[in-house]
């Protein structure tokens, strides 16, 4: 019988900065509160944070989800400037946690029973186990990641990302084997202090009491067994591992005229027919390469909505300031590009409700930059797409989109040795039309349905997800 009055379990949470980080952590805040009645201290690193994320965490307030802003620190705007994205992440994550100890023994609530970090934050060990908290790790990305992470000390002993010079693929036990090609910008030669830094986090993860994953059976079922069973993994040991997805954010609320019209707009189109267009929360363009997509668009003469951002030679340079954009990336399209689309496209500058453009009848595919994330909202809303990778891991993501899964076609973004190559306007319009049209796009549209299902069916009471998640907060609620 449950006891009225004793106070609910309490459990932290501490995500990077980035929507990437931001939103399944949340997400799972979300359900500890609302499915399993749970208490939870949201910290948030103030440092990093985006207009996209604010907007976000604030957007449906719920009385047991305490949002705690961690005190900013001291850290010097040009000192963050210089920094590389990965860098500049884990510094002001470092800097942040500083204080944890004292913040977590200062809160007005029961000893939480367990904190839930994402990859960049493992720097919470010493204060949790001082404090007597188990860390779980809520592995942001695909399992197919998590699987190369916890061979990667193996692998490369060294930590010096050599392994990437071989031209055979790198097999992972009992995973399916990665072209090298797919694996340089996760491990990039020009940029080995990233590396290095993110090489560091991942060697951690064996010290974690669990790991989530946002994913489930059906959508990785090589990988989950592989981590799971293979002996490999098995003997490390990896700490057990929760597949709980699909974790999206809910739908949001459209709250912009422009963002209200353009949904408008969307419930005017038949059923299957809009290309969705947009680069996670950073990514962006070349300027070259945008003209040409944009092209590519207008060629095709499919229905579209696009986002755009302003263009640059770094791929994920809008990361920290998602949700907005200073100047008007409108003006790096085409000349005439809007008025001549203007019957079959909207443009949305930045940033849109993805959530809302993916769940819409009228949504017909998705060209994304494989963030694991948009990933995950496409399948659970049973939309195929196309992979256009741009940084981190996307590549491996596009690879299993296509190779295992079979819900999405690569466009050829990489070169066969490995740097990133421009597609030309004809080689997009023929790839969005064989998507949006052709016979091939029915076929990644089925299976996108399969999965859409799936989906639903595990996250239902007596899923596969929803009953993982529920022995989780079990084991959690009785532990004194
Ligand atoms: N997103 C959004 N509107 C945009 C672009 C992105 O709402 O215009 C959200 C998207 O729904 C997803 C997140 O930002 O939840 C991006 O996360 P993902 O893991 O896909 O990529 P990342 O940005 O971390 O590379």
């Amino acid at each position: 019988m449950v006891n009225e009055s004793a106070p609910k379990p309490h459990v932290a949470f501490l995500p990077s900065p980035g929507m990437g980080h931001i939103t399944p952590l949340y997400e799972l805040a979300v359900r500890l509160v609302t499915q399993h009645n749970f208490q939870v201290t949201f910290f948030v690193v103030t440092a990093g944070a985006t207009i996209a994320q604010d907007s976000y965490i604030t957007a449906y307030p719920l009385p047991d989800l305490h949002i705690v802003d961690l005190p900013l620190p001291k850290v010097s705007n040009q000192v963050l400037d210089e920094m590389t994205t990965v860098a500049r992440l884990c510094y002001v994550v470092e800097q942040s946690i500083r204080p944890l100890r004292s913040v977590i023994n200062g809160l007005k609530r029961p000893k939480p029973k367990a904190l839930v970090i994402d990859m960049f934050c493992t720097g919470v060990f010493e204060a949790c186990k001082d404090l007597s908290i188990p860390v779980y790790s809520f592995f942001t990305a695909s399992t197919f990641l998590l699987t190369f992470s916890l061979y990667l000390p193996t692998l490369d002993y060294k930590g010096d990302g050599e392994f990437v010079d071989q031209p055979e693929p790198v097999k992972v036990p009992g995973c399916t084997p990665i072209r090298t090609q797919d694996l340089m910008v996760l491990v990039p030669k020009s940029m080995i202090n990233e590396y290095k830094l993110w090489f560091m986090h991942i060697s951690r993860l064996s010290m974690v009491s669990g790991i989530f994953v946002n994913s489930w059976e059906d959508l990785e079922p090589v990988s989950l067994k592989a981590v799971k069973h293979e002996p490999f993994f098995v003997d490390i040991p990896t700490p057990p591992v929760y597949p709980i997805g699909p974790l999206t954010k809910q739908v949001e609320p459209v709250l912009s005229e422009y963002e209200k019209e353009t949904i408008a707009w969307l419930d005017e189109q038949p059923r299957d027919s809009v290309l969705f267009v947009a680069l996670g929360s950073g990514g962006t363009l070349t300027s070259e390469q945008l003209t040409e997509l944009a092209w590519g668009l207008e060629l095709s003469q499919q229905r579209f909505v696009l986002v755009v951002r302003k263009p640059s030679d770094c791929a994920i340079s809008g990361f920290f300031s998602a949700g907005r954009d200073a100047d008007d990336p409108m003006a790096y399209l085409p000349d005439g590009f809007v008025e001549r689309t203007n019957r079959v496209g909207r443009v949305v500058s930045s940033w849109a409700p993805q959530v809302a453009v993916l769940s819409h009848m009228s949504t017909g595919a998705f060209l994304t930059h494989c963030g694991w994330n948009s990933i995950v909202e496409s399948v659970k809303y049973g939309v195929p797409m196309i992979a256009w990778p741009l940084y981190a891991e996307q590549r491996l993501n596009a690879a299993m989109l296509s190779d295992e899964v079979g819900v999405a076609v690569r466009m050829p973004v990489v070169g066969e040795g490995g740097e990133t190559v421009m597609v030309g306007r004809k080689e997009i319009e023929s790839v969005v039309k064989a998507v949006m049209e052709g016979e091939d796009g029915k076929k990644l549209r089925k299976r996108a349905k399969e999965l859409e299902a799936s989906g639903r069916e595990t996250l239902s009471c007596g899923g596969s997800s929803y009953d993982t998640l529920a022995r989780v907060a079990e084991s959690w609620s009785i532990k004194t």
